[in-house]
């Protein structure tokens, strides 16, 4: 059974793979803190209100240690347009600060590490690790989350349970591409509701086509 969802998973990574741009990426692309701050600003919005609003923030705070010793108001009064302003704001001082504080100055890499500064849980760290500093990561986000427990019949969207899922059945060295392209699958055919089947490349391979046939 296990060597069965290995080879299907590999499979629909190589479907995607195949039907992919070879380059995917939201978030405009930076160093690791200014991506880490793009990250955190991201939850409960858009990507495009997100890179609406680095540039003014990352010209008057490139790094962490001055968005660290930022004024609260102020950050507030740029990151406006991305929700949740005020969580927000004070989350990217405080990560600038943590990362000042328990790192010197520099993002460090390792997930534990990570999740200790304010802010960043699992999916951000993880998209940290696999789409800047090239380590394995698989990001779930709802539109993961929802892919995968469609084609895998999996009974759960649960971050953490989607995610050993994947790990446990798919090579590390596929984990940020497959990330990036099963995200980009989400938002192009697998809507939430009214997904495209019909014309979508993974339809001979998952688990909720065949439950109800085209
Ligand atoms: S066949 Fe339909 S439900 Fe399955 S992955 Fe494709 S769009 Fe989603």
């Amino acid at each position: 059974m296990s060597d069965d969802l290995n080879a299907k998973m590999l499979l629909v990574h190589e479907i995607l793979d195949r039907t992919s741009p070879p380059e995917i990426s939201f978030l405009v692309m930076r160093d690791p803190f200014q991506f880490l701050i793009s990250v955190i600003l991201s939850a409960q919005t858009t990507d495009e209100n997100v890179n609406k609003v680095t540039p003014e923030l990352f010209s008057l705070y490139p790094d962490a240690e001055s968005l660290a010793s930022a004024d609260l108001e102020t950050v507030k009064r740029i990151i406006h347009k991305t929700g949740f302003f005020n969580t927000k704001a004070r989350n990217i001082i405080g990560c600038s600060k943590g990362i000042m504080e328990k790192f010197g100055g520099k993002v460090p890499t390792e997930m534990d590490d990570l999740l200790t500064l304010p802010g960043v849980g699992r999916k951000t760290a993880n998209c940290l690790r696999a789409n800047v500093l090239g380590l394995p990561g698989i990001v779930v986000d709802t539109h993961f989350s929802r892919v995968i427990n469609r084609v895998f019949d999996l009974g759960t969207r649960d971050p953490l349970i989607v995610e050993n899922f994947v790990c446990e059945h798919l090579d590390p060295q596929h984990w940020g591409r497959f990330s990036m392209t099963v995200n980009l699958h989400g938002r192009q055919y697998c809507h939430p509701s009214k997904p495209e089947c019909a014309e979508c490349p993974l339809k001979n391979q998952c688990a909720e086509v065949a439950k109800v046939p085209l």
